[in-house]
């Protein structure tokens, strides 16, 4: 991913040497209670809820800007009903 030069104030002296982590994203949608906490939460806005329905009626999440994703975790560590992770692109 390029990094974008401009967002940062200071920079750390070796940026361009630092690779940006990029994950996958992974949903389990039966799963999902539909409570938005992932999306909410995702620091780079990754996540939407979309419009198909699961079997209990709730609408899961999907990657709607997988490519901004960073692998950070923290989907998967804020859901409560395990239907989220994500995995480092290779
Ligand atoms: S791993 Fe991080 S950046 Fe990627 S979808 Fe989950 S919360 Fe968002
Ligand atoms: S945090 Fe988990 S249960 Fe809640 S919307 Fe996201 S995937 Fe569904």
């Amino acid at each position: 991913m390029e990094i974008n030069k401009t967002r940062f104030i200071r920079k750390p002296l070796d940026w361009d040497k630092v690779k940006v982590p990029k994950g996958i994203v992974h949903i389990i949608e039966e799963r999902c209670k539909g409570c938005g906490f992932c999306i909410e939460y995702c620091p780079k806005n990754v996540l939407e809820f979309s419009d198909k329905f699961n079997s209990k009626g709730y609408h899961p999440p999907y990657a709607k800007h997988e490519e901004n994703c960073v692998n950070c975790g923290l989907c998967e560590l804020i859901c409560p009903d395990f239907a989220i992770w994500s995995e480092a692109e290779e």
